[in-house]
């Protein structure tokens, strides 16, 4: 099966941990697999990665591992009765007393809130079903008032959207877990309710080796800060679940268009997700509107598009991959997605690398080309030829795993493991047998290849060389 241009990333879960399910995932489409460190035990998670390197070694072909970290999701405490009802503009408090909730107030033990909010600012319980007004703050307390009629149960998330909160994106337990992800050999970390690039600059101080930081982007702070966290990151997420918590429903579609616009311009990876075809947690078949969803983010050109509580705790994991892939390709066959391609206009910065991939993409548009083979070993390379958005496949070949791995989130790179080239003669050569293996090209057809010369050295494309498939 020739996979899609726009890549599939699918959550595990109770409900797909096997390797029958993982290898029927990966079958369905999938091509990064995601371990939510939000639920689980480490040895969970080290029986989860043992599983999908063990399927890769079956398919022969890189796939992706991210690792999730929770972050600093902010919960309330218990209640004597496990849960309150709540009318409208009743008063209410919100304090650091360890002693369960009642109706009179309930325990917020997040002592950084209480001198991060204001009077006047709203606090959102339960994915933003219960909202309060801050009347009054004080060191450890909180006055506030119902906005709206609804219930408080145990440990209920809570969200605040214009606050800055002085904590950092990375808790205790997430630097356990990076740890632990790291010991494993996860290819991507991503990174929770970032609020700014302090938060991925932390990150990346833990992080030795290349693995890459994908910051989530879920708070208005991080939209604020997008330019300079695409700066530091290595891919970005719409985590449309949070964000759509942190601000209003219908400021979330615009943000994200804005969000992979940007995050095209710089050539980042880009992932959306939540919710995308969330109605198949319960059911064999989507909603209309959520086909429409997954069809906009490839329209968009997002470099890959997310299921979360489909594949992880839904009935129908493997139909939602199936479905999800389905809907991408035919997106793909589409002349309004080739001609929203062709159109898109192509600013290559002033690099060399650049300007090598805009003069192959055009060779490859010129001369009709089956492919454009980039050698890659940092994955650099790959990444700016995928910058270009070609509507040729990308071949991006390098001798480096990791990289490989980590391309197959990256738009339109089927990324292959291959040694060094030799000499020019062997670039071709290698070039040329991988399409014709890859059934991409066949003799007669030419493709486009890029390379660095002297070979095997990093950051150093210079070259793009016309060969004819034998
Ligand atoms: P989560 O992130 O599933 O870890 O919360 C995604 C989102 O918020 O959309
Ligand atoms: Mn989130």
């Amino acid at each position: 099966m020739k996979r899609t241009r726009t890549k599939i990333v699918a959550t595990l879960g109770p409900n797909s941990a096997s390797e029958e399910v993982i290898s029927k995932l990966f079958d369905a489409g999938v091509d990064i697999f995601r371990m939510n460190f939000s639920h689980g035990e480490h040895q969970d998670h080290k029986k989860v990665f043992d599983t999908i390197r063990k399927v890769e070694r079956d398919k022969k072909r890189p796939i992706a591992i991210l690792a999730d970290l929770q972050g600093p999701k902010l919960r309330l405490g218990v209640f004597e009765s496990d849960e309150v009802i709540l009318a409208a503009g009743q008063a209410y408090q919100f304090d650091m007393d360890p002693a369960p909730g009642n109706d009179q107030r309930a325990r917020l033990p997040h002592k950084e809130i209480f001198s991060a909010v204001s009077k006047g600012d709203i606090l959102l319980v339960n994915d933003g079903r219960m909202r309060f007004k801050i009347v009054k703050v004080q060191k450890t307390k909180m006055q506030v008032e119902a906005m709206v009629a609804g219930t408080l149960s145990n440990r209920k998330g809570v969200n605040l959207p214009g606050a800055h909160l002085p904590i950092s994106a990375l808790t205790t337990k997430d630097r356990k877990d990076l740890r632990y992800a790291l010991s494993l050999g996860v290819d991507w970390v991503a990174l929770s309710f970032v609020q700014g690039p302090e938060d991925v600059a932390e990150l990346r101080k833990l992080i030795k080796g290349k693995i890459g930081i994908i910051a989530k982007l879920e708070k208005p702070l991080a939209i604020k800060h997008l330019d300079a966290i695409l700066d530091l990151s290595d891919a970005v997420m719409v985590a449309r679940g949070d964000l759509g918590v942190e601000m209003p429903p219908e400021a979330v579609p615009v943000l994200q268009k804005e969000i992979i616009a940007k995050a095209r311009t710089k050539g980042k990876p880009v992932v959306v997700a939540t919710q995308m075809l969330e109605s198949m947690i319960d059911n064999p078949a989507p909603t209309r509107a959520e086909a429409s969803d997954v069809a906009t983010a490839v329209y968009d050109g997002a470099d890959a598009v997310m299921l979360s509580g489909e594949t992880a705790v839904g009935s129908y994991p493997v139909q939602a991959v199936a479905m999800m892939e389905k809907i991408v390709r035919r997106v793909e066959r589409s002349d309004s997605w080739r001609t929203m391609l062709a159109t898109t206009p192509r600013k290559p910065e002033s690099t060399t690398a650049d300007a090598i991939m805009a003069a192959a993409h055009l060779a490859a548009d010129t001369i009709n080309a089956a492919a454009i083979v980039t050698y890659t070993s940092s994955g650099s390379t790959a990444l700016r030829a995928a910058r270009e958005r070609p509507i040729e496949r990308i071949i991006g070949m390098t001798p480096n795993r990791t990289t490989a791995r980590q391309l197959a989130m990256v738009w339109g790179i089927t990324a292959c493991m291959t040694e060094d080239a030799k000499d020019m003669d062997d670039m071709v050569d290698k070039a040329i047998a991988m399409v014709k293996s890859e059934g991409i090209a066949k003799a007669g057809d030419r493709i486009v290849v890029t390379a660095g010369i002297p070979f095997g050295s990093p950051g150093k494309t210079n070259l793009v060389r016309i060969a004819r498939v034998n």
